[in-house]
């Protein structure tokens, strides 16, 4: 259920204190350590997944698609961007499915 070495697992059951922005069942949400934008959300499930190839389980999924709408509709947030970076060619570090939410500055598209 909880992989040992991983940092989010450790936030997920507050191995580490961590301010959570939101929290349900399944997910839980708070500040990234160094954020992109003025507003820099993390959600994850409460469960190990390393990453989207991994999870594999309707109940997380669509948790942590509500999760996305509970937090940013807690903070006032109405337009705001959504990422999940799969794999370390995608710019993931941290094997602990996350979705990034930012927010608060113009965003560019095309990502780098
Ligand atoms: P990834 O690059 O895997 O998509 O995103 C990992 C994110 O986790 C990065 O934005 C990084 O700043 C954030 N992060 C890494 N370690 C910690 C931590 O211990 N606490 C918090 N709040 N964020 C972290
Ligand atoms: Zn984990």
């Amino acid at each position: 259920m909880l992989d040992d070495n991983c940092i989010f697992c450790k936030i997920s059951n507050k191995e580490i204190p961590s301010k959570l922005l939101y929290e349900d069942e399944f997910t839980v949400a708070f500040n990234d350590l160094n954020p992109q934008a003025p507003n820099h959300i993390l959600v994850i499930p409460k469960k190990h997944f390393a990453s989207l190839n991994e999870l594999d389980d309707e109940k997380y999924m669509s948790a942590l698609l509500n999760a996305v709408k509970e937090v940013t509709k807690k903070l006032g947030i109405k337009e705001y961007r959504t990422v999940i970076n799969t794999g370390e060619t995608a710019g993931q570090t941290v094997f602990h499915i996350h979705i990034h939410i930012l927010a608060g500055r113009p965003l560019l598209w095309p990502p780098g």
